[in-house]
């Protein structure tokens, strides 16, 4: 177990693949700045890989003041034990206060393991983070500024805040996209430190042979506008209408669960709590009712409008602006407006 040490950093592992840092890393080195910085205490990055020196400078563009490189020929592709030691041998030796993984496959991979081998806390799924003074309610003592670990739970019906008393470091991992990225300020400095670990061959106990990479073929994160169809499309051949409409305003097709379960669209599609998160310019949710677990991947859009046949379904809420109606009728009107300008 790691003693508490209240003046350590807060980490965020640079996961990246192929010399690509991933989003969410970049969108994790801003939030980790606001929670070091109400802390009053630097930011690291853990950055593991080969040859990916490189990428050091983006994260300290993105808020990190030090970076702990390792950069080994073993370390090209990832593997559970390589990196997990990794992980643990820093933390061990640097003693970070928090340290935070994206969500994606390789960190829900990578966090669960770390914190076993430490005794750690872990929270999954994170949509938020906050630091706050919190009192133990079994033994009634009052700890500082500990981390909160924010997240739905029973299916999205609660939000739970999840707090580490004496478990450290406070680990948790983080949805994609529901921290906003910042912009990089390239004139910030921060140091590199190289690390060399001693990495088992039984953590390489894999042999990667060959790779086959199925190139994403939808990109609902990196879209401006995003048009979704739900469960009150009703089948696959009206789901054609939300292509339509998303082909005229040059946008991508979303769905709610309930559309993807009815097999109207492909699972890449869905949004929500099970799905993407997503921060559009404008997202358009075709007979969609607004379900708490819909709502928590899309309510951060910028404009939100709704086309729903009940006008009292939750999600008018949420939207701008609302079109109450079948949308058999209002998206061929809107196809057509659109086309005409
Ligand atoms: P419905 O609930 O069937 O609603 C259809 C809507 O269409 C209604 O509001 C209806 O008024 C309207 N409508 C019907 N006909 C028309 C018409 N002709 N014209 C206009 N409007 C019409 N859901 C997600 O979306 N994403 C998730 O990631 C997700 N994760 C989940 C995780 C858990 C653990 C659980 C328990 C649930 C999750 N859900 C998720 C499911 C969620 O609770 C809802 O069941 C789902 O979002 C409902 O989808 P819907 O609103 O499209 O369908």
């Amino acid at each position: 177990m790691i003693e508490p040490n209240r003046q350590g950093e807060v980490w965020v592992f640079a996961e990246q693949e192929d010399g690509s840092l991933h989003d969410v890393s970049l969108e994790l080195c801003g939030k980790a700045r606001e929670l070091a910085d109400r802390l009053g205490v630097p930011t690291g990055a853990v950055l593991p890989g080969w040859e990916v020196g490189p990428l050091a400078k983006r994260l300290i563009a993105q808020g990190i003041d030090n970076v702990y490189l390792v950069d080994d020929r073993r370390l090209a592709h990832y593997q559970t034990g390589s990196y997990a030691q990794v992980l643990r041998s820093l933390i061990q030796k640097h003693r970070p206060q928090i340290v935070v993984y994206g969500a994606t496959p390789m960190g829900r991979d990578l966090a669960p393991r770390v914190a076993s081998n430490l005794l750690a806390g872990l929270t999954a799924d994170c949509t938020d983070l906050e630091i706050s003074d919190v009192t133990d309610p079994k033994t009634k003592t009052p700890h500082k500024n500990l981390l909160l670990q924010i997240r739905p739970a029973f299916g999205g019906n609660i939000v739970a805040t999840i707090v580490n008393f004496d478990r450290w470091p406070q680990m948790a991992t983080v949805r994609e996209g529901v921290m906003a990225l910042r912009d990089p300020d390239d004139s910030r400095t921060g140091q590199i430190v190289a690390e060399q670990i001693e990495i088992d061959q039984d953590s390489l106990a894999l042999k990667l042979i060959q790779r086959h990479i199925e190139p994403r073929k939808v990109n609902l994160k990196g879209a401006r506008v995003i048009v979704a169809g739900g469960g009150g499309v009703g089948s696959k051949d009206h789901f054609g209408l939300v292509h339509e409409l998303a082909g005229a305003i040059g946008g991508a097709v979303g769905a709610s669960r309930a559309a993807v379960d009815g097999g109207y669209v492909g699972k890449e599609h869905q949004i929500g709590q099970t799905g993407t998160t997503v921060r559009p310019a404008l997202y358009i949710a075709v007979a969609i009712s607004g379900a708490i677990q819909h709502r928590a991947g899309m309510e951060e859009s910028a404009k939100i409008i709704a086309i729903n046949s009940d006008p009292d379904a939750p999600i008018f809420s949420v939207a701008h602006y609302g079109i109450v109606g079948d949308f058999k009728k209002v998206v061929p009107m809107l196809v057509k407006a659109i086309k005409e300008k």
